[in-house]
């Protein structure tokens, strides 16, 4: 469904015409670039159900105009505000003038996969997000009683009805995987669970030591803390679907689409409240990987305090004396961030992990104070220079998605290896494995 508009650009006074089709939320905000005088123009469609369904424009500065009313268009846009378009595209005949068909051209094969993702996402946080809020609370404040009537209300005959205090811990991160499932694409989450799981056992000798730091991670309150800011981000996502949503396509178009993929923008800018989330995971991640860094400690030489003498000096002939010598995890905290997954070495997937999906160079360029999201050519620029475009922006934010499983996974570990005798139970970790649910095929992850 599509409504048209007539609109007055408000830099040269040139007649628009603009297309808009309907998408899934009832107040749909875009915005479009005048190609005569390249103004930006921003408005929202809203539509509405009674008394007989239609829709509205309300544009913030340029003037509405009938457009069955005399003279001609100088450009028609056509959009659709909940995908990637071409940005060059302003005829229906240009190449791309359609984004939905632009879209399904580029998607093949998994155009009827994109669709349902971005369906099933969206419907399981209109349904379910303010019971997975509380889910996430009752959890918080181990009131396992509620945890337990939220999990059967929320997932029926598929709640694992968790019996043990270490079952409750267990079943979060299945709970918040199944739920985001539609915006993983890719098998980071599992690979890094066999792998961290057969880390934590791969030293029998060490699993008091291993129990004692879990222990005073949780005594000092960290890992429920950070847990909170974990489903804290959870809680955007969901809060924040239609930003995030729109940039799905990005992922899964076909192999050797490059080219057109680079010239795709997204019609929607929600850069002020995304960056900030990119930021937040970044450096909850790396909180996490403290952790993470100080069980390594453990597991490999005994103590927390006790750092990769190798790294370090191989850090230091780099020119990173701050990690020449490391005393201390707390000191270790202190350090700058972006050198400290080096001491991931032991554990190669979650290396890998890291570097792909938590960039330093993008964290710091949308953390820039000058960061803005230009609307006219669709790039993040920063210190006046494009970094990259806001839908590669928005497709790296989704994929942050991953990262905020596997550390709600290290923390719930954290409390696993304190409650049980044996430390990594074949139960705990091979349940954990899989979502409740597989809904979807796994796909290799694309570079
Ligand atoms: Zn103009």
């Amino acid at each position: 469904m599509i409504y048209r508009y007539g609109i007055e650009c408000p830099g040269c006074q040139a007649r628009l015409l603009l297309r808009v089709s309907v998408g899934a939320e009832i107040e749909q905000p875009f915005f479009v670039v005048c190609g005569r005088c390249h103004t930006v123009i921003k408005g929202k469609q809203v539509l509405r159900y009674e008394p007989h369904p239609g829709a509205r424009l309300e544009m913030e500065s340029a003037k509405l105009i009938d457009p069955q009313s005399e003279g001609p268009f100088v450009e028609t846009i056509s959009l659709n505000p909940d995908l990637p378009a071409r940005r060059t595209a302003t005829q229906m005949a240009d190449e791309g003038g359609s984004s939905f068909l632009h879209n399904a051209q580029l998607l093949g094969t998994s155009l009827v996969e994109t669709m349902r993702r971005i369906g099933l996402f969206r419907s399981i946080v209109s349904e379910d997000g303010a019971g997975l809020r509380r889910l996430g609370n009752f959890y918080l404040n181990k009131d396992w009683q509620r945890f337990q009537e939220e999990g059967r209300r929320l997932f029926g005959k598929n709640w694992p009805e968790p019996k043990k205090e270490w079952q409750y811990h267990d079943v979060l991160p299945r709970v918040f995987l199944m739920a985001y499932h539609p915006l993983l694409i890719g098998d980071w989450f599992q690979r890094f669970v066999k792998e961290w799981s057969d880390f934590l056992s791969s030293n029998k000798a060490r699993l008091p030591e291993q129990r004692a730091f879990a222990e005073g991670l949780l005594a000092e309150g960290r890992v429920g803390d950070l847990q909170r800011l974990v489903l804290e981000r959870f809680d955007f996502m969901a809060t924040h679907k239609s930003a995030l949503l729109a940039a799905i396509p990005a992922e899964l178009y076909e192999d050797g689409m490059e080219k057109a993929i680079a010239e795709l923008r997204l019609p929607r800018d929600d850069f002020d409240v995304l960056k900030g989330h990119y930021v937040d995971c970044y450096e909850l991640a790396h909180r996490v990987l403290s952790i993470l860094v100080g069980t390594i400690n453990v597991v490999e030489r005994g103590h927390q305090d006790s750092f990769d003498a190798t790294i370090c000096a191989a850090l230091a002939a780099k020119g990173m004396n701050n990690f020449k010598n490391v005393p201390t995890l707390a000191v270790f905290e202190d350090r700058p961030n972006g050198p400290k997954r080096a001491f991931l070495k032991s554990v190669p997937l979650c290396e890998q992990m890291w570097d792909a999906l938590l960039e330093r160079e993008l964290r710091n360029a949308v953390g820039h104070y000058g960061a803005r999201h230009d609307l006219q050519t669709g790039m993040i620029i920063v210190d006046g220079k494009p970094h990259c475009s806001y839908l590669e922006f928005v497709v790296k934010t989704i994929r942050m998605t991953h990262v905020l499983l596997c550390l709600l996974h290290v923390l719930k570990m954290c409390h696993i290896q304190k409650l049980l005798t044996d430390p990594a139970p074949a139960t705990a970790t091979s349940v954990a494995a899989k979502p409740l649910k597989n809904r979807f095929k796994k796909r290799k992850p694309k570079k």
